[in-house]
């Protein structure tokens, strides 16, 4: 890397680093009280003795009057414990027909998937029903009075994990308890320890877990609160640890370790903690960094009803992954609402609260907890601003993006964006930097209006391929954001343009630099498709942007209304004749991450296109093939044109990893290896290897093949941050004959 960064962990409801004193005490009694509890020697006593003064600090601090503290492995188990005890005693007593089981919408997955997982397994075919909640995450209590009466088990939780709500619980407790005296109800604590005063005994709760590695002690370590006389099942038998609650020997050494968290919860020992109105006062810091560094910034909730530990944000215009990409790549590890699959996902628990589907999949959430100084506070703000002037410096962000002092990197080149599975590509003249836009695209006004803006870029045409099926094109936004002039076609091709000559034909051109952009009419796809040629100065062919005539492992779709397959029989023998096996054919969708394509790798993949080209199958045949293959699509919510139209898609060969070692091993063996990091420019900007490392964006993959034919058998390294987008990009590269290709397993993560 770079720069050695020092971290900026704001995780902490994910799970928290150990506090050294913690540390220390686990460390201590591994190695001095390392006595089994149940042993009756000495040693054995001493260990029993820090056990039970653990537990003596966790009663005190939960306030658990006369019920039980039960020392679990982490609030899963306890969670299990919880479910399997309240519904082992409700099938005891008898469960009715219309009986139902209760859990928050917004609930941690441990509890429904327990609860629908012991309702199957204890035979009850209780009804499990989400309890919805408000915008603010607030439960809904009029729909728990209507449910409690039938309900045998309501669970709900202190604090969510995602957005730091909190309920009120006096009243959630008057809602349950007027409905349902009897009704168990477990409330999830593992997010409040630490952050809300619980006072357990006093409340109606039956069961509440608690995690110990969300507040500063090791993974492994759980209690479980049950009140006095609440049913309780055991969900682990055996040695009868735990006065037979829980077997298996006790993990002592997490005990030690929780206990000095404890100790600090209840104000005696060291001090490491701040109070409420510090955490309040550093949470504002942050989003006062945030909103300056971005702008725009939007909360996922309010900052009223909910513990000042979380903030859960979306910035406009970027996925969470994006976000999580970035702040990665300064250092700063966070977390998204989402899966951060490539597959956009939002969070159910923003869902839940009905917030708009993009809020959902942007949600970034960051965390810290009582043990966070304002030292780490003032470099974790400092690093936020890092942060987002490396996306300015990339014009990603509108924020001053107009101002002359912004240091920005100059595009130059093809970019390639995406929103699913289509595509929008820009191309900029690297000397005159004229600029096309082909197929832009709704999803992406805002980006590509930012990035034209900030790079004061002349674009000389906004063109779309076609008329698209499944979005309608942006063109019109993008020519009155940008205030461009000059009569075109319906499809942005320009009233006036010259003629030029070209393999013995004559085509409409334009000029974009000292290049030209040539226009084809090619139907079939649509009675509209156009393929557009880019050639250099010498008439060399640089490109093709040929829109959904051929895509990345499938010939386009023919089956429209104004499609024509035996047009496109016709327009796919003219491209070739035209294009050859080898220039690079740019679609404006592609489904299957392979980015590009050119007729050689096509032909390899579609023997219906293999044999079209190559002569060996006439008109009609084609037409014939072709709307067979067309009427097994299937559209699925805009994706109308599917690999799948040429029945399976050919599976590529295993792609080469290197563990960091290895990569180390072959630059130093091979001086022509060549390592490719394919994050974002401000990724690449806040940190990267140093030794022979160049940054080629996924977005500017296809300007790279183009620039750099001779790189095909070169051996070339691809890395990103965790090995995905490497994986990915590397596939494409091999599909595309790059005949060295291979990736950093685990990305920068694991090196
Ligand atoms: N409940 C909530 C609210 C949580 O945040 C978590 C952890 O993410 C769990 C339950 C599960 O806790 P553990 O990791 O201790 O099993």
């Amino acid at each position: 890397m770079k720069q050695a960064q020092q971290l900026i962990y704001l995780d902490a409801n994910a799970t928290t680093p150990v506090l050294p004193a913690a540390a220390q005490a686990a460390m201590d009694a591994m190695e001095h009280l390392y006595g089994n509890p149940s042993s009756s020697h000495i040693t054995g006593l001493q260990a029993k003795a820090l056990m039970e003064q653990t537990r003596s600090a966790a009663r005190r601090h939960l306030g658990t009057g006369a019920g039980k503290l039960v020392f679990t492995s982490g609030a899963t188990e306890g969670i299990q414990t919880a479910i399997l005890s309240a519904l082992v005693a409700s099938r005891d007593k008898g469960v009715a027909d219309n009986a139902c089981i209760l859990y928050g919408a917004t609930e941690h997955k441990a509890v429904p998937e327990s609860l629908k997982h012991w309702n199957k397994v204890l035979g009850l075919n209780a009804e499990v029903l989400a309890i919805p909640v408000d915008q603010q995450g607030r439960l809904d209590l009029e729909f728990i009075a209507q449910k409690a009466p039938s309900a045998v088990l309501i669970c709900t939780m202190a604090v969510n994990n995602e957005t730091g709500v909190y309920q009120d619980m006096p009243a959630l407790e008057q809602s349950i308890r007027q409905a349902n005296p009897q009704v168990f109800w477990m409330v999830d604590c593992v997010q409040a320890l630490g952050k809300l005063q619980l006072n357990l005994a006093a409340t109606s709760i039956d069961y509440a877990p608690f995690s110990g590695h969300k507040l500063y002690a090791p993974k492994g370590i759980g209690m479980l609160y049950i009140r006095d006389g609440a049913p309780f099942t055991p969900f682990i038998a055996g040695g009868g640890q735990e006065g037979g609650l829980r077997s298996g020997t006790e993990n002592l050494p997490a005990m030690a370790a929780l206990k000095v968290v404890l100790d600090m919860l209840n104000g005696e020992g060291a001090q490491q903690f701040v109070d409420k109105d510090t955490l309040k006062y550093y949470r504002v810091r942050l989003l006062d960094a945030l909103r300056s560094a971005f702008g725009d910034v939007v909360l996922n909730h309010s900052l009223d009803n909910t513990v000042p530990t979380t903030l859960n944000f979306a910035v406009p215009g970027f996925s969470s992954k994006e976000i999580m990409d970035l702040f990665d790549a300064a250092g700063i590890r966070v977390s998204s609402g989402s899966a951060c699959s490539s597959k956009v996902t939002g969070s159910f628990v923003l869902d839940a609260m009905g917030l708009p589907r993009w809020q959902s999949e942007s949600a970034i959430r960051m965390s810290f907890g009582p043990a966070m100084t304002e030292a780490e506070l003032n470099a974790a703000c400092e690093r936020i601003v890092e942060a987002a002037s490396s996306l300015r410096h990339s014009c990603l962000l509108s924020l001053d993006s107009r101002r002359s002092d912004v240091d920005r990197e100059p595009l130059s080149g093809l970019v390639q964006l995406k929103d699913d599975g289509a595509c929008c590509w820009i191309y900029t003249d690297p000397q005159s930097r004229e600029t096309l836009i082909i197929d832009p695209l709704p999803a992406l006004k805002d980006r590509l209006l930012n990035l034209i803006r900030c790079q004061e870029l002349p674009v000389v045409a906004v063109i779309d391929t076609h008329g698209h099926g499944d979005h309608h094109s942006n063109r019109d936004d993008i020519v009155a954001g940008l205030s461009l002039s000059g009569a075109c076609n319906q499809l942005g091709w320009p009233e006036v343009t010259a003629d030029c000559q070209w393999q013995g034909e004559r085509f409409e051109c334009i000029s974009v630099g000292s290049n030209k952009l040539l226009r084809l009419p090619s139907q079939g796809h649509t009675d509209d498709s156009q393929t557009l040629i880019l050639i250099d100065d010498a008439d060399k062919v640089l490109f093709a942007f040929v829109g959904d005539t051929v895509l990345p492992g499938s010939i386009g779709r023919s089956n429209f209304p104004s499609s024509s397959s035996r047009a496109l029989f016709h327009s796919l023998k003219a491209l070739y004749a035209l294009l050859g096996d080898d220039t690079l054919l740019l679609s404006s969708h592609d489904y299957h991450n392979d980015f590009f394509t050119n007729f050689a790798v096509e032909i390899q993949q579609s023997p219906l296109l293999a044999a079209a080209l190559q002569h060996r199958v006439d008109e009609s045949s084609f037409v014939a093939q072709k709307d067979a293959m067309d009427a097994t699509l299937e559209d699925k919510q805009g994706e109308t044109i599917m690999c799948g139209a040429y029945g399976s898609c050919q599976g590529s060969k295993q792609i080469h990893e290197y563990s960091a070692g290895a990569l180390d091993a072959l630059l130093q063996a091979d001086p022509n290896a060549l390592v490719l990091d394919i994050r974002e420019p401000h990724e690449y900007k806040l940190s990267h290897r140093e030794e022979r490392c160049i940054n080629v964006p996924l977005t500017r993959l296809a300007g790279f093949v183009a620039r750099e034919p001779d790189a095909r058998s070169r051996p070339l390294v691809l890395i990103c941050r965790s090995g995905s987008r490497s994986a990915v990009a590397a596939k494409a590269l091999e599909r595309f004959g790059f005949s060295a290709i291979a990736h950093v397993a685990g990305g920068y993560a694991l090196s």
